[in-house]
């Protein structure tokens, strides 16, 4: 069995710390989060993505109390919802969203969506910054950022978030914003990082893992790690939550990286534009 211990740990802008392979439950019905994060903390997992809008942060909070793992050793991430955002609206959205999950405090709070045309996100984030000198969360970030975002909080707020969490797999590898990302010290952390599954059958990616004798998802997962992603795969099957998590026991070389590297799209995008989202 894989053990915490070999997830490494990526140092954010602030200080803290994330897992950088974690488990992501957005889809999966609040009694099947129960389920699913139960499963993943026993199998090794220590950092759980959840958000208000997925409706499965009070399964996902019943499963870390029932874990027995001390709250000190996990890492959980939510995310304000468009809905929520603005100073006050946030303050009270975060109220809610730790209550359903049953905590006192909160690792990683993350703006879903940037919603620029309603030009809230940095009264929200001003709001996460309050948070956080409360102690009530330790690291703010954001998630659907686009570099011009990213730029314009920056220097409204003067804080640099410590992650964007953004749609990236080998179909959209986001070579761009990823440089941006490292320009500004911000972790680069993959959503639907398998391409919702996507990915799986593509014949480039399965002849690397025939190559290695693992699955294709180990193979995209693993690529993830070696560009210095943080990675959320979901998954509500029990193997493929444990071998998901086991990745940190063999290495791509140049040539399987570049192979995925190859598959790259400017139209693989599978979710929302953040420019008109929201
Ligand atoms: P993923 O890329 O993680 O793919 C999940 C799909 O792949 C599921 O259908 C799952 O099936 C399948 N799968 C998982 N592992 C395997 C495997 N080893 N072999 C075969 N199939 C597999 O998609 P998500 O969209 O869920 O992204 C991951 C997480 O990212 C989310 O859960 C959420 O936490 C976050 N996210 C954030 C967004 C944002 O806007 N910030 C947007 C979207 C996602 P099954 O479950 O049936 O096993």
């Amino acid at each position: 069995m894989t053990s915490i211990s070999s997830v490494p740990a990526v140092e954010l802008n602030d200080g803290n710390s994330i897992p950088q392979l974690g488990f992501g439950v957005f889809q999966v019905p609040d009694d099947q989060a129960y389920d699913a994060v139960t499963e993943a903390l026993k199998v090794g997992y220590r950092s759980i993505d959840t958000a208000r809008i997925y409706d499965n942060e009070s399964g996902t909070g019943r499963a870390i109390a029932d874990s027995g793992v001390a709250r000190e050793d996990l890492f959980v991430t939510t995310k304000l919802w468009n809905d929520d955002q603005g100073y006050d609206e946030t303050l009270r959205a975060f109220d809610a969203s730790l209550d359903r999950l049953g905590l006192d405090y909160l690792d990683l709070y993350l703006v879903h969506w940037p919603v620029a045309a309603k030009g809230r996100y940095l009264d929200s984030f001003r709001a996460f910054q309050q948070l956080k000198r409360d102690g009530r969360v330790r690291s703010i970030g954001v998630s659907n950022f686009t570099a011009d975002n990213l730029t314009r909080l920056v220097d409204a707020v003067g804080e640099t978030p410590v992650l964007n969490q953004i749609e990236l797999h080998p179909g959209f590898s986001q070579a761009h914003l990823r440089a941006v990302h490292a320009d500004l010290g911000i972790v680069t952390e993959a959503w639907s990082p398998l391409g919702q599954g996507t990915m799986l059958a593509n014949e480039t990616i399965r002849a690397v893992a025939d190559a290695h004798g693992r699955t294709p998802a180990q193979v995209i997962l693993r690529w993830h790690v070696q560009l210095g992603n943080v990675v959320i795969p979901k998954s509500v099957t029990p193997e493929r939550i444990a071998s998901n998590i086991d990745v940190f026991d063999f290495a791509l070389t140049a040539d399987d990286m570049a192979a995925l590297a190859s598959l790259d799209r400017t139209d693989g995008r599978i979710g929302p534009d953040p420019d008109t989202f929201g």
